[in-house]
């Protein structure tokens, strides 16, 4: 299955593409996680994106879509993906077609993640991640059972992102209405969209996905009608 979770910061795209990577056994591919990681290693790209990041900014189509091109020819991506943060303007989404096209694929489904823009601030300032195996959780709505120590892997080590700050967060916004948001309707024109109530509570949310996925799956299995 290869499927996109589309949503502006903060909307829940890597709660959600941690539980479905674990009930599909596909990978998740998050854009922003690999840019984070050549920062971290230094790398030329690293370098270029480090900058852009903390503005809140995009990075250059080019770069991104060189990025993704090379990571769903991995073995791991056989059986599908779940893309989380790619593609984020219409130049990437349409190079994302071509991409899967010449490997005779294609996107099933795009999941929209739908948050209104206040209650994402208070999600992007209150957000933290396990360093050790990259579990998130938030001060107020997703704590860990021991205060301090990761559910997934009982590490102590935490991080707070450099741009998860007021003033990035209300740019990284305006961005994703502004590039971002003109996806929706192209892929619903493709019969392809599917929108959940993200301000719903994180199981509620993940729910509302297993559902859709489901009901899309049956309605393809049998060409287009929903079983009897
Ligand atoms: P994104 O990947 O879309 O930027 P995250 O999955 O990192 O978003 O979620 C942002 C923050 O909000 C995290 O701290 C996460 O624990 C929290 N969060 C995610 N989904 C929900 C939800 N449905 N309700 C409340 N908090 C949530
Ligand atoms: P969030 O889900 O909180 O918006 P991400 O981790 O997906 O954040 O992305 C962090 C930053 O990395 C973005 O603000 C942007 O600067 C850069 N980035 C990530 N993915 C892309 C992309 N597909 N195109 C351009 N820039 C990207
Ligand atoms: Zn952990």
């Amino acid at each position: 299955m290869r499927l996109l979770l589309l949503g502006p910061p903060g909307a829940g795209k890597g709660t959600q593409a941690h539980r479905l990577m674990a009930r599909y056994s596909i990978p998740q591919l998050a854009t922003g996680d690999m840019l984070r990681k050549e920062v971290a290693d230094r790398s030329e790209l690293g370098r270029t994106a480090a900058e852009i990041m903390e503005r809140g900014d995009l990075v250059s189509d080019d770069l991104i879509i060189a990025m993704i091109a090379g990571r769903i020819d991995q073995e791991d991506c056989r059986n599908g993906f779940i893309l989380d943060g790619f593609p984020r303007s219409p130049a990437q989404a349409e190079a994302l077609d071509t991409m899967l096209s010449s490997r005779a694929s294609a996107l099933d489904r795009v999941i929209e993640i739908g948050v209104d823009d206040d209650i994402l601030v208070s999600r992007i300032t209150g957000r933290f991640t396990c360093r050790a195996c990259g579990a998130g959780y938030h001060d107020v709505f997703r704590k860990p059972a021991r205060s301090g120590v990761c559910d997934v892997c009982g590490s102590t080590d935490f991080v707070r992102r450099a741009d998860d700050n007021e003033d990035t967060v209300r740019s990284r916004l305006a961005v994703y209405h502004c590039r971002t948001e003109p996806l929706l309707p192209y892929y619903a024109s493709r019969g392809i969209l599917v929108t959940v109530d993200g301000m719903a509570g994180i199981d509620a949310v993940t729910e509302q996905i297993l559902a859709a996925l489901a009901a899309s799956s049956t309605i393809d299995s049998d060409g287009g009608r929903p079983l009897e």
